[in-house]
């Protein structure tokens, strides 16, 4: 550290020259989240100064938490349910799998060896990292062809150390939505936890099912399901670090209880102490402010963006991998990592899944307008003719 500080502006420009070299959003085609909504940039530099690790001081900050929360649950499909907004996906999911260790420890008098938990080979790596944290044994299901779990493989992996099955509701690899209602039915039958990754579907599903999409339900109206990841900070609109984790039962929830030292201080719930109230405002702002006819119109113009963008590529000759269910879009394409690579160079960010190391993913998201889509195909022409591949076709 500098023993005497630098002037205002000097900190400033340089800040202001590192920033130069962040991609515009408008070149952004590899990710889930998004510039945030300008009422959530507004309200979180407003709310800079809130901490939700101590609500006895913010009080109305707690209070529109709470209301953040039961808008969200609503959406889920039990305004009543318990929750807590947490700084993204990763924390959400780890509250859950923390959730069900202890009821399982709690229910069985403690576990005869480690814990298991059966997901399907495309859950979210954030999950790996749980596992690790938890100690827990993760049994993988494979996925069928359209990228979605195999129920029937993820029941034959029950067995006595199973203390929770995990499905995702939009991966974020491929926007797969696995089979949730299926899951649920075993759930019930075997009385497994159900957790449901929506980090990336949460804000998508509800809306594309209301615009005719054959999405599956993967809420709380589903009897096995015991949580949900929700994530404002992707398909919400809101900015980082906005994520959000429901449960259905409260009972549920307050096994989660992190004491801290002082008395009379409420227990936390969440994993960080110390958090940012800033991003609890700004989601409970966008979501009274966009209501559910914004998000419907948020969504349909992603879903007709998309169906753009394919169109688009398919007068070129490029065809898609699987169908998209969510606003993630796989293209076959010859020299895929060179083609990433050399448009990485020109300032496109796009992604390519270790999966199918031979297909571009592009995921549709606010930013992504079609004058976007236009200049991002203009870019994969001239990339294709300078990597000297066959462009087969032009629109
Ligand atoms: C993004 C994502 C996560 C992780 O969330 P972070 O907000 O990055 O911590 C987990 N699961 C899914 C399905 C995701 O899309």
């Amino acid at each position: 550290m500098r023993r005497k500080g630098l002037p205002r502006e000097d900190v400033l420009s340089s800040i202001q020259s590192s920033r130069e070299k962040d991609v515009p959003w408008t070149r952004v085609l590899n990710s889930i989240c998004t510039r945030p909504h300008p009422l959530a940039a507004e309200v979180f530099q407003e709310g800079l100064d809130t901490n939700l690790g101590d609500v006895r001081i913010f009080r109305g900050t707690h209070e529109l938490e709470r209301r953040a929360v039961a808008l969200m649950g609503a959406l889920l499909g039990k305004e009543s349910c318990a929750g807590s907004l947490v700084s993204g996906g990763t924390e959400a999911n780890l509250l859950a799998l923390y959730v069900a260790r202890k009821l399982a420890t709690q229910r069985r008098g403690g576990l005869s060896g480690p814990p298991e938990v059966i997901a399907a080979e495309t859950v979210h790596y954030s999950v790996q990292k749980i596992f690790d944290l938890l100690g827990i044994t993760p049994r993988i299901a494979p996925v069928d062809a359209r990228l979605r779990m195999d129920v029937k493989a993820a029941e034959a992996l029950v067995n006595e150390r199973t203390i929770a099955l995990i499905g995702t509701a939009g991966t974020s690899e491929f926007g797969s939505v696995d089979p949730i209602e299926e899951l649920s039915r075993l759930a019930v039958e075997r009385d497994l936890y159900l957790h449901v990754d929506a980090a990336t579907g949460g804000f998508i599903i509800p809306f594309a099912r209301e615009l005719g999409r054959p999405l599956p339900r993967f809420d709380f109206s589903l009897p096995g399901v015991a949580s949900i990841t929700m994530d404002p900070h992707k398909y919400g609109l809101v900015n980082v670090p906005a994520g959000a984790i429901f449960f259905r039962d409260p009972a549920l929830q307050s096994l989660i209880s992190l004491e801290s030292f002082f008395a009379r201080t409420p227990t936390h719930r969440t994993f960080l102490g110390t958090r940012p109230g800033g991003a609890a405002l700004a989601t409970y702002a966008v979501l009274e402010h966009l209501g559910w006819d914004g998000f419907l119109e948020a969504t349909r113009t992603n879903y007709d963006n998309m169906a753009y963008l394919v169109e688009r590529l398919e007068a070129r000759g490029h065809s898609l991998r699987v169908p998209p269910e969510l606003n993630i879009v796989i293209v076959d394409l010859p020299a895929a990592v060179q083609v990433m690579e050399l448009l990485e160079q020109w300032d496109w960010i796009i992604s390519i899944s270790k999966r199918y190391s031979d297909c571009l993913r592009l995921v549709v998201n606010a930013h992504v307008t079609r004058p976007v889509i236009d200049a991002f195909v203009e870019a994969l022409d001239g990339a294709m003719a300078e990597l000297g591949l066959a462009s087969c076709g032009t629109d």
